[in-house]
């Protein structure tokens, strides 16, 4: 695989793959690799770091498993937006791993904590590694999900494409369960569905 510069982390690979193994179960490090693997293709494909594309995608989900009351600690302690707990851990555990990132590998790299920090929702504006790891999330080869080959087809034609088809598709989806939309959900669904238009 890949070795780092160590241009962006103050560890190795193989001591943050051990890191965020320790932290999920095995499914869930096993989606990790698969957007880690999707994220470096994307990112030579469309021009990025490779090394980047690798740390951003290990790192996306480190703190999905952390109890509640550990993400409310660590939202209080950076004083991020406190609204986002009222969203549970789907809509914390981005900025929270971006908190941790800083604090347990060093990270520095606004693009690379931007990018696990948004990784759920989208934004409004977003670099190429911030799109790649949105999207190299949600098509890595362990979701199965209808559309997510039609969500692949179009990540190797049109980045931007496969962006707004993911904040579409995604949207749809909460809607159709009555699930609660975080606020920035829909600021960046209505920036990325007017682009260009
Ligand atoms: P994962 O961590 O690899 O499972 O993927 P994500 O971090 O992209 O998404 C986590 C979950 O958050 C998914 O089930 C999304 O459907 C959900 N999600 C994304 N946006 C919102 C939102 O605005 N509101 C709610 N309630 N859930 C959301
Ligand atoms: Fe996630
Ligand atoms: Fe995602
Ligand atoms: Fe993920």
């Amino acid at each position: 695989m890949m070795t780092y510069t160590n241009q962006y982390t103050t560890v190795t690979r193989e001591a943050l793959l051990a890191h965020v193994q320790s932290k999920m179960s095995t499914k869930r490090f096993k989606h990790v690799l698969g957007v880690e693997k999707t994220a470096i293709a994307l990112a030579e494909k469309y021009g990025s770091s490779e090394e980047a594309a690798s740390i951003a995608a290990l790192i996306h989900d480190y703190a999905k498993e952390l109890p509640m009351s550990e993400m409310k600690s660590v939202i209080e302690t950076a004083g991020l937006n406190p609204e986002m707990l009222n969203f549970g851990s789907e809509i914390c555990h981005g900025p929270v791993a971006t908190e941790l990132a800083k604090k347990d590998f060093g990270i520095t790299s606004e693009d690379i904590l931007n990018a696990i920090r948004y990784h759920t929702v989208g934004a409004v504006q977003m670099s190429l590694l911030e799109k790649i790891i949105f999207v190299a999330d949600f098509i890595e080869p362990g979701r199965s999900f209808p559309g997510v080959d039609t969500a692949r087809a179009i990540a190797n034609q049109d980045l931007d494409e496969a962006v707004l088809f993911e904040m579409k598709h995604t949207l749809t989806y909460l809607i159709s369960i009555e699930a609660r939309i975080y606020p920035e959900t829909i600021l960046a669904y209505n920036a990325w569905v007017t682009k260009g238009k």
